[in-house]
């Protein structure tokens, strides 16, 4: 399967990576749009949110909670901080491998348009 963020799993493509578990992992993104952006994603490639099943929910619920830890750990935790999925064109998902961006270290507006 020709998936940029599969790739970045199988350890094909580098990232700096900031948190990995045995389901998760966390990366710098690689075009920033906050001082703090990161992408949490999960191993298992599934394309898009619209194709989570049952049986994925701890495994989402697990992407929430290492983006709450990131931000503990970087420090932005108390002032606050914006988790988003994308999802399709109108979400405005560029990548087909479902991610968690987790941006940090400045306030910012709502709603993003
Ligand atoms: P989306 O638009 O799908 O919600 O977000 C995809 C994100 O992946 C974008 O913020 C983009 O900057 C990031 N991205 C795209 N290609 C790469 C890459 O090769 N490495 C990293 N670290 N991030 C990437």
């Amino acid at each position: 399967m020709d998936c940029l963020f599969c790739k970045i799993v199988n350890q094909e493509i580098p990232a700096n990576i900031i948190y990995e578990d045995e389901h998760v992992l966390a990366f710098y993104d690689i075009n920033p749009q906050a001082p703090f952006h990161a992408l949490v994603i999960p191993k298992k490639h599934i394309s898009t949110l619209n194709d989570i099943s049952e049986a994925d929910h701890t495994l989402v619920g697990a992407m929430v909670g290492a983006a709450g830890k990131i931000a503990k750990e970087q420090g932005f935790a108390e002032d606050g901080y914006r988790t988003v999925f994308n999802c399709n064109t109108h979400g405005g998902q560029t990548v087909y491998h479902i991610h968690l961006h987790v941006l940090g270290g400045k306030a910012m507006g709502w709603p993003p348009y």
